[in-house]
């Protein structure tokens, strides 16, 4: 573990950051051919990169972690396959992960469970000291406990793991309640709050789906997409500017318009979308076939984005 003369932590994460970037590129590219799910590439990254990015998390876990968040937040979005711009509250939601910040609060309540226990004469000498001088380890114990509205808890004699459930519990509904916020204030995430079940690893997610059409469900429901609705804040245009260049409807092309009503992509739409959506098209039609667990719905969901893209790139490019 890395310390620095001042005593302070920002170099140690950044050490953690560049460690854990160099494990997750290494089972990245083992795991490019081995077409894993969703869930299991997750996983491995919890076996092999978080310990990494966690090592000595017990000293130095008060700390933000910045750089180390940046290494979870971007690997998710790999596997997601969307933009690293796309919204980070909507990514969690998305995947159902908490910030690796609150598994290392975890470490350090348990070790300072395991400090007040110990039998070791010198572990329990310097515990003391340190709670006689009030040193800065034990403060941050303290004043993460009153945030948390857990003060009480420093001197509770419930069992360890009853409280460490409670402390666990408290951080992850906070973590909860603040991204639910952060989604529903996005200008980004207009159509996402309403596609999205509640705080988990999203249903479609775990459905058979190839790699490539899942990624395109993926990208639409994020708003990390190519139609003009997105795209068009990168050029500054006004949303009432962002106009569809596929069809002469001169209307706005959002998610609504490219799934159900864009005449271009008729033939597209007769093939792969239920009737019941193309019918009477409707914004609550469009979040339907978004949030839908039916397999064969997402698949063909999957077909239709990636055709009615390459035809939409065709189309763009080359007007005539
Ligand atoms: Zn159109």
């Amino acid at each position: 573990m890395l310390f620095n003369y001042n005593g302070k932590f920002l170099s140690t994460q950044k050490h953690c950051a560049a460690q854990g970037n160099k494990a997750m590129f290494s089972i990245s590219s083992k795991m490019k051919d081995l077409n894993f799910n969703v869930e299991t590439q997750l996983n491995v990254f919890d076996t092999y990169v978080k310990s990494v990015l966690s090592y000595g998390a017990e000293i130095w876990g008060f700390h933000k972690g910045q750089d180390v968040e940046k290494v979870h937040i971007n690997f998710c979005k790999k596997v997601l396959g969307v933009r690293k711009n796309t919204c980070n509250s909507a990514v969690y939601y998305e995947v159902g992960r908490f910030p690796l910040e609150i598994f290392r609060k975890q470490k350090i309540f348990k070790y300072w469970f395991k400090l007040r226990n110990s039998k070791n004469c010198i572990l329990k000498a310097c515990y003391e000291d340190m709670v006689k001088n009030n040193d800065i380890w034990i403060s941050n114990i303290r004043k993460e406990l009153s945030i948390l509205g857990l003060a009480d808890l420093y001197q509770s004699t419930m069992k360890e793991s009853v409280i460490l459930d409670i402390i666990f519990n408290r951080m992850c509904d906070v973590f909860k309640q603040k991204v639910v916020n952060d989604i529903s204030n996005a200008s980004k995430c207009i159509l996402y709050k309403h596609v999205v079940d509640h705080f988990c690893l999203q249903v479609y997610l775990k459905k058979p789906i190839h790699v490539k059409y899942r990624k395109l469900i993926t990208r639409l429901r994020l708003s990390s997409h190519d139609l003009k609705i997105e795209t068009g804040r990168y050029e500054n245009l006004t949303r009432d500017c962002r106009k569809c260049e596929s069809c002469n409807l001169n209307v706005i092309e959002d998610e609504f318009h490219f799934l159900l009503i864009c005449p271009s992509l008729c033939s597209l739409r007769d093939k792969y979308i239920k009737k019941y959506y193309s019918r009477k098209p409707s914004v609550y039609k469009v979040i339907q076939l978004l949030s839908t667990s039916n397999t064969k719905e997402l698949c063909n969901l999957g077909k239709y984005l990636y055709y009615a893209n390459k035809q939409r790139t065709l189309h763009v490019n080359y007007p005539n």
